[in-house]
């Protein structure tokens, strides 16, 4: 993303609308300006923002004769008065950071909107998730804070060094270049993204393993990283993961319950 120069007037109301912080007003240009490498070209400035197309010239004269008798013009909080923003044309690697910042691009390896596949939500009809087995999503980055994929290698490949097999449809499983060590593409490595989700499962003898390194990982890395569960569940609803996760000191709640409603 980029602004405009020639039609930014400074009015500022960009600048919190960014998740990344990565706009703000440079006060020797008197201009707003975005951090290109904080950048995660997620579109919410561009998208979430009215354009209006006020006169630049016309709009600075105004602010610069109004603040002589101390007063201020400011457009409305969620407006572009001067239609300044401008997303740039994306090119490899730096378009993969919209494929996983911006929610509504489809993701090319995927086919849906979004970080990851539909995880266990549909696991009546896809089977995904067997009996005996636990599936996985592991989750990078937030809103404020994102990641690069370089912190999501050190992931992937100490996953991968455990024996992990990664769903093959994720978009990050998409990035590696070698699948059984967990390797990315190193043309992406340092692009920033706002999120970011990694999938697999294993057999549930080998929970305990997976969730002891993603915890001794993610203490290793420049982001936040979430970690979510799942599991086939007994007839009367009992399952074997919740003593697992409680002898790991995991606290934990069901927050998704498929029901089987799909099955024919
Ligand atoms: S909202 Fe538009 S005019 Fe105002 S600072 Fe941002 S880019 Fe410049
Ligand atoms: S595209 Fe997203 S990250 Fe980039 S400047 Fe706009 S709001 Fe910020």
């Amino acid at each position: 993303m980029r602004i405009d120069p020639n039609k930014c007037v400074a009015c500022g109301n960009c600048v919190p609308i960014c998740p990344m912080g990565a706009i703000s007003i440079d006060l020797k240009t008197n201009r707003a300006a975005v951090d290109a490498d904080e950048c995660v070209e997620c579109y919410t400035c561009y998208r979430g923002m009215s354009m209006e197309k006020l006169n630049p010239t016309l709009v600075r004269t105004v602010r610069r004769a109004l603040k002589l008798f101390r007063l201020r013009f400011d457009p409305e909080p969620d407006v572009c008065p001067t239609s300044a923003i401008t997303p740039d044309d994306l090119l490899w690697p730096r378009v993969v950071r919209r494929a996983f910042s911006d929610p509504i691009v489809t993701h090319e390896s995927t086919g849906v909107h979004g970080r990851g596949t539909e995880e266990v939500k549909t696991n009546d009809v896809t089977n995904r998730i067997g009996v005996g087995e636990v599936g996985y999503v592991v989750e990078f980055g937030r809103p404020t804070v994102g990641v690069r994929f370089r912190d999501i290698e050190k992931m992937t490949q100490a996953l991968a060094a455990i024996g992990i097999e990664f769903e093959a449809k994720n978009p990050v499983t998409h990035m590696m270049t070698d699948k059984k060590t967990g390797k990315l593409r190193d043309d992406v490595l340092n692009e920033k993204i706002l999120s970011a989700i990694v999938e697999f499962k294993t057999r549930i003898e080998n929970a305990p393993t997976v969730l002891r390194r993603v915890e001794e990982v993610s203490k290793t890395l420049d982001t936040i990283v979430a970690i979510g569960v799942s599991t086939r569940c007994g007839n009367g609803g009992e399952s074997a993961l919740d003593n697992v996760l409680s002898e790991e000191g995991f606290p934990f709640a069901r927050g998704k319950t498929n029901l089987g409603l799909g099955r024919r």
